[in-house]
């Protein structure tokens, strides 16, 4: 069965398929012709990953899949939330967005934040939600250089090294995503 990932982010699909039996293909935005920018204008994650998946199902007729995910702060109720990217302005920059984050936590005690990830699938018009959540605490100072995003100010619970001073694989063995896309494959797998 074809399943379209609403990304142009083939190293995203690509990753996905390795992770599904093979009676699932999965298609980028790219390679159904969709050259669209999806808006993602909602307030939430879930409203987000529901807009772009319902834009590809009601555009191109397909069984089609959106993720949307967010970091967000205790302190800050829940920010930067669904604006995780753009968060220090429109050029969305990893440094700047940070830089805003721990200038806003500077004189905070409380430092718990959580990734988190939502999914949703339109799978033969229903739509199933799937959620990934790692929790985990805001430093007061970057650490580390791999990974994208806030990673190198974020310490998942039980850990010692930032997201980014793990390896690809450390952080993919149990991060937001991985979490989030794992229910999504255990329930496509048992369908
Ligand atoms: P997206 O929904 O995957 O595009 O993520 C939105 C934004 O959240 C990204 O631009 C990053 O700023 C942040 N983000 C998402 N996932 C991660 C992560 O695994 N590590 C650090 N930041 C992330």
């Amino acid at each position: 069965m074809k399943l379209v990932f609403a990304t142009h982010n083939h190293n995203k699909a690509k990753e996905i398929q390795s992770l599904l039996k093979e009676c699932f293909e999965i298609l980028t935005l790219t390679e159904i012709d969709c050259h669209d920018e999806i808006p993602e204008t909602a307030e939430t994650l879930e409203e987000n990953s529901l807009l772009k998946a319902q834009f590809v199902s009601e555009n191109f007729k397909v069984n089609c899949f959106a993720d949307d995910t967010g970091l967000e702060i205790e302190a800050l109720n829940g920010r930067p939330g669904v604006y995780s990217a753009r968060y220090a302005g429109e050029e969305k920059s990893a440094e700047a967005n940070m830089n805003r984050v721990l200038s806003e936590l500077e004189n905070s005690t409380d430092r718990n934040a959580q990734f988190r990830t939502v999914i949703t699938l339109i799978l033969e018009g229903k739509t199933h939600i799937f959620e990934g959540i790692v929790k985990g605490e805001i430093i007061r100072e970057k650490r580390g250089t791999d990974g994208f995003g806030y990673d190198p100010i974020f310490v998942p619970e039980g850990q010692n090294k930032t997201f980014a001073e793990m390896t690809m694989a450390e952080k993919n063995l149990k991060s937001h995503r991985a979490i989030a896309f794992q229910k999504m494959i255990d329930f496509l797998s048992s369908n």
